[in-house]
């Protein structure tokens, strides 16, 4: 603490509270800047972690770092992610209150990296048997499996999640890792079939085709070279690390790639397959019939009677459909199997998330807006959970709360889910109508339902006149980070995620194990219509809610400091946009509202006990009446401090700072 406090001007603050001039994002910038240069890449808001990816490997994660974070108060250490890991074990320990991490930022920030950070502190810090052994080994080994079929390289990130993860970490009264659970968001599908240029497909593939042994690649027809595959792009070099599965899984994935190379031809009005090598391939690793899988793969039924009709022109977005909801369903048969190998032994439980972050980028579609919402969610969260805390210990302390204004986001969540008017819900109503719903006709509703709503604009003005900045294709959220524009194209498919009954059944027929523990006949049978996307994601949102809500919660924040994921760079134009992104400054503001430090008695006592004669070397009375002794010395304006039931609260950084100095001479 001495270093980081009494070395401020080279190395900033190590937390944004003791900021002088805590409104101006300038400041705020230039104290991240002037930590990032010195590798400090941890600072505090209060109890929140800004963390910004040095894109370099820093010695900061070793077993002496661990150490030196264990049972340690965060004030007394600079900031690490272990203290942030170190002080929820210790609440969960000590308050018996179960703890989530929640950790945000955009893609290549440094969230899946932070937490596989938190997880290996609780791996080696934590007590162990031998039992306890194989379950730490098990979670920490779920991370590269899930990496492999959920994570692939994009432009942003070479190892970018494309999928949410929520896990808990389940601890004995012992205080032991015994047991975990994961649950999955709303994987990236899509990914499968088609990835943008420079981007690749999921990892899994990759580490199959080039990794695999020749016997297995000959029994599932595969070809080593990628470029062979639709589904996949060249790759240039990366170290692949190759997996044992069992025959059913590696039989779905080379399914996958055959499907992807299933060609069509045939005259107008008819689909057809041009060869039949992939057919032959793909009834064996699937398990079906071949024919009926053809018969599936080119007509579909329009009539309940079974009346078909050929699929052209759809034949290769139907084939796509199902390549999606094998690989969809088969990764999350994926987490199920872990979670059953993890054991469900709670007694207390830390939570970890790592979800995509806002996003902004030029063409916004369905997936950004499913993503968008979800923050908008975990930011009402914040805020309700932040100021709830902050009001609780005021209150605890015996000092009034001064209430502190605020943006409530809630408006934007309900102008999203809200039943009947939400936009989820007009989605869902033009995906159920028949006829000619489209996606002009669902932004026609959305404005017609939502057109004047604070935060929901489209390119018509209440005049009748147009807004030229916007597309007719488009409407724009004005989200709690910022405006976002939304192209409707492909809402209505992509909401609906529909995969033709024809290849439903064929599916259901499947011999391969785990693709019959994927789609199950009642799926058949129902007459009622799935859930679609859009109601899915607000559902598993709704419960992840809850169970955050239940919990604890500390905030990590990830930046990522530019966008050539290069080390030493701080594009200061990107980083104020995640700071806007992140809700920071507005985080900072609530946090600074009150008082800027809080300190527990004897720990203040503890530190400047020395700077006034009645207090050293010892004080014998109450320690509030020390505090209060020593303050009044130092010459402490009534205005800038209150004395709460154990703590002191100091208002401004500078009465700190002033006492610090005051050390040091
Ligand atoms: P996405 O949303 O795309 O999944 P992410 O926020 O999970 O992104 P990570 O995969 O955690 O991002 O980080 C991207 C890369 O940045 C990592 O592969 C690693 O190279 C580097 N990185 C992140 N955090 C650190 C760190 N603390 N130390 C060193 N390198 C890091
Ligand atoms: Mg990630």
């Amino acid at each position: 603490m001495e270093s980081a406090l009494t070395a401020r001007d080279r190395v900033g603050v190590q937390d944004f509270v003791l900021l002088e001039n805590y409104t101006s994002e300038a400041a705020f910038i230039e104290n991240l800047r002037k930590r990032f240069k010195e590798n400090l890449i941890y600072t505090y808001i209060g109890s929140v972690l800004v963390s910004v990816n040095p894109y370099k490997e820093l010695e900061i994660y070793n077993k002496n770092h661990m150490e030196r974070y264990r049972g340690v108060n965060f004030y007394e250490v600079s900031p690490h992610i272990y203290a942030v890991a170190d002080n929820s074990y210790r609440s969960m320990r000590t308050e018996r209150k179960d703890q989530c991490i929640l950790i945000s930022g955009e893609s290549g920030a440094g969230k899946t990296e932070a937490s596989k950070k938190i997880l290996q502190y609780y791996a080696i810090t934590c007590p162990a048997s031998e039992h306890v052994q194989t379950i730490k080994d098990r979670l920490l080994q779920s991370n590269p499996v899930l990496e492999a079929f959920g994570n692939a390289k994009t432009l942003r990130n070479d190892n970018s999640s494309r999928f949410g993860k929520y896990m808990d970490i389940q601890f004995d009264f012992k205080g032991a890792p015994v047991g975990g659970h994961i649950i999955n968001y709303l994987l990236e599908k899509s990914r499968v079939v088609h990835q943008n240029h420079g981007e690749r497909n999921f990892h899994i593939f990759y580490q199959l085709i080039e990794g695999g042994e020749e016997d297995l690649l000959r029994r599932l027809g595969l070809e080593r070279n990628p470029q062979q595959y639709q589904y996949l792009v060249k790759v240039n070099g990366l170290a692949l690390h190759v997996f044992f599965w069992d025959n059913c899984l590696l039989n779905i994935i080379a399914s996958v790639l055959h499907l992807g190379n299933v060609q069509y031809g045939g005259e107008e009005g008819s689909a057809c397959i041009t060869s039949d090598t992939q057919i032959k391939y793909l009834a064996r690793l699937l398990g079906v019939n071949g024919a009926v899988l053809t018969e599936a793969l080119t007509h579909k039924k329009i009539t309940a009677k079974g009346e078909e009709v050929s699929l052209q022109p759809e034949a290769s977005s139907a084939r796509d459909a199902l390549s999606k909801a094998v690989y969809g369903r088969t990764f999350t048969w994926l987490v199920n199997k872990i979670n059953c190998s993890l054991s469900n032994k709670s007694y207390s439980v830390i939570g970890l998330l790592d979800i995509y972050g806002f996003e902004v980028f030029q063409n916004n579609s369905f997936e950004q807006f499913c993503i968008n919402y979800c923050n908008e969610k975990l930011q009402q969260l914040f805020i309700e959970l932040t100021l709830k805390s902050e009001q609780e210990e005021y209150e605890a302390e015996g000092i009034t709360w001064e209430p502190v204004q605020y943006f409530n986001n809630k408006i934007i969540c309900d102008l999203v889910e809200e039943k009947f008017k939400g936009i989820i819900s007009i989605l869902d109503e033009e995906c159920l109508r028949p006829g000619d719903a489209s996606d002009m006709t669902f932004l026609e509703k959305l404005e017609d339902t939502l057109g004047g709503h604070p935060h929901f604009v489209t390119h018509k003005l209440a005049d009748g006149k147009t807004r030229k900045v916007m597309g007719r294709d488009e409407f724009r959220l004005q989200h709690y980070a910022g405006d976002v524009n939304y192209n409707v194209n492909g809402f209505l498919d992509k909401n609906n995620d529909l995969l033709f009954r024809n290849l439903k059944e064929v599916m259901c027929m499947s011999e391969n194990s785990i693709l019959t523990q994927c789609f199950d006949k009642e799926e058949l049978s129902d007459k009622k219509r799935p859930e679609t996307a859009a109601t899915q994601f607000k559902t598993s949102l709704a419960k992840l809610m809850e169970i955050l809500m239940s919990k604890e919660p500390s905030y990590v924040r990830c930046i990522k400091p530019n966008d050539s994921k290069q080390s030493g760079r701080f594009d200061e134009v990107l980083i104020r946009h995640q700071v806007k992104y992140l809700g920071l400054m507005e985080n900072l503001r609530v946090r600074r509202a009150g008082f800027a430090y809080r300190r527990r008695y004897e720990v203040f006592l503890q530190r400047y006990k020395s700077l006034c004669p009645a207090t050293w070397p010892n004080w014998q009375g109450k320690l509030s009446d020390g505090v209060s002794t020593l303050v009044k010395h130092l010459g402490y304006k009534p205005e800038e401090y209150k004395m709460g039931r154990s703590k002191i609260f100091i208002r401004f950084p500078k009465t700190l700072f002033a006492t610090e100095d005051a050390l040091e001479t």
